[in-house]
């Protein structure tokens, strides 16, 4: 079921040099709707289980460290179309290959720092909300 809606964090990097607020100014000049917003940190376990997809892949270990090394901004967004359009207003996943103008392109330093995440499916943008929101943070 498409639910117009995807799920992002701004990662601690991004956080850690001030491009909090730019970033959300790229987010609503897109066209996306904030249904949740929260500035919080993860835990090493935390970071782990909701990348437990990765966890075979060699970067595992380092992206778990990264995650959980400062606070990070968690939100819900909507719009029509909305993860496919969030990819494409993020760019690549290597900052050397994002598109000019993009997030990444504007704002990540590295593969491994890229400044923000991107849900890649409506079925987890829905479980990666769940993760860090309660219906009750969700309007
Ligand atoms: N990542 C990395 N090295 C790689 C591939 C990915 O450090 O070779 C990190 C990067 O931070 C990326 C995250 O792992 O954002 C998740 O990888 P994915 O392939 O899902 O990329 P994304 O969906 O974030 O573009
Ligand atoms: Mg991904």
């Amino acid at each position: 079921m498409a639910t117009n809606r995807t799920f992002t964090m701004i990662k601690p990097g991004a956080v850690k040099n001030g491009h909090i607020g730019a970033i959300l100014a790229k987010i609503n000049e897109g066209g996306f709707r904030i249904v949740a917003l929260k500035y919080t940190k993860l835990s090493a376990e935390k970071a782990g289980e909701f990348y437990a997809v990765h966890s075979e892949r060699p970067f595992y270990g380092e992206l778990v460290k990264f995650m959980s090394s400062g606070p990070i901004v968690a939100a819900i967004l909507e719009k029509e179309n909305a993860v496919a359009d969030f990819r494409t207003l993020i760019g690549a996943t290597n900052p050397a290959d994002a598109a000019p103008g993009t997030i990444r392109a504007l704002f990540a330093k590295s593969i491994g720092e890229n400044a923000v995440h991107g849900s890649d499916s409506d079925e987890n943008a829905a479980i990666e909300g769940s993760f860090h929101f309660a219906g009750t943070e969700m309007f």
